[in-house]
């Protein structure tokens, strides 16, 4: 059988400042090795509902807080109840840094503007100005099995590199989606990162995040066509020796190196 699958990037032109869009090739090439077929949709200010409803998966990149503030409004008030859809149908969805903050409660940038979030993961983001250093620097972080696939190579860890001036506050109700073992992750305060709820992943892993974590890549595309077909279906081991040399390597760099 021929699967497909249909991913609806969140404004691509505003959300990719530090190099998100990498993710997409990686999904695409990891479907087409398998061949799966793959297709990116631009979600814009034009979009439709009835087509976004459509989504197999979502993505939102980085962006700074001039672009988040442009499209905050069009995302809340045109994306945000078609997007709550596609959460509670579990369709899978990947948010790194800058699309993640404005799913929150809400998203208070450096100059005090505090940009009303889509309210759809139970958190707040707060960026301090001046008052706090930005987070820059390699990120490791150790995820739960959660994420592990039967049959294909899983580690415990993701590498990555965060870049934000914003601080996460996750909810009592919020699992984080990894914690911190080297960088800062939500605050540099708590050791949590990101967040999951349902089959949402929220991140500040730029890197981009897929290229060194063929596990997470393979996971979002698993659950994509587990939702999609109503059936787990297997997924062909490919050739990560590169990408895995690349995870061990930032392993060997920032922390002990995994057996
Ligand atoms: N503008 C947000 C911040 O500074 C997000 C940055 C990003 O997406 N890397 O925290």
């Amino acid at each position: 059988m021929k699967y497909s699958i249909t991913i609806g990037w969140l404004y691509p032109e505003l959300m990719s400042t530090y190099g998100d869009r990498g993710n997409i090739l990686v999904l695409q090439k990891r479907c087409e090795w398998r061949g799966i077929t793959c297709t990116i949709v631009p979600i814009d200010f034009q979009s439709k509902e009835e087509d976004i409803a459509k989504m197999d998966m979502i993505f939102g990149g980085g962006a700074q807080d001039r672009q988040q503030g442009i499209l905050i409004d069009d995302l809340r008030k045109r994306k945000g109840p078609v997007l709550k859809k596609l959460l509670e149908r579990n369709i899978p969805g990947l948010f790194v840094c800058g699309s993640p903050q404005l799913l929150g409660s809400f998203y208070m940038t450096g100059d005090g503007k505090k940009l009303e979030g889509l309210g759809l993961f139970d958190m707040e983001s707060r960026h301090f100005g001046n008052g706090k250093p930005r987070c820059i620097g390699n990120m490791l972080i150790r995820i739960p099995n959660t994420f592990e696939i039967p049959g294909l190579r899983f580690l415990d860890t993701v590498v990555g590199f965060e870049n934000h001036g914003g601080r996460t506050y996750l909810g009592t109700g919020l699992t984080p989606f990894g914690t911190v073992l080297v960088g800062n992750g939500n605050n540099g305060e708590d050791t949590t990162e990101g967040a999951r709820y349902k089959n949402w992943i929220a991140t500040y892993s730029h890197g981009p995040l897929l290229a060194k974590n063929p596990h997470i890549a393979d996971w979002l595309i698993s659950k994509t066509l587990e939702v999609k077909y109503k059936k787990k279906i297997k997924l062909q081991e490919l050739d990560d020796v590169l990408m895995w040399q690349a995870h061990d390597a930032m392993l060997k760099k920032l922390y002990v190196t995994k057996e």
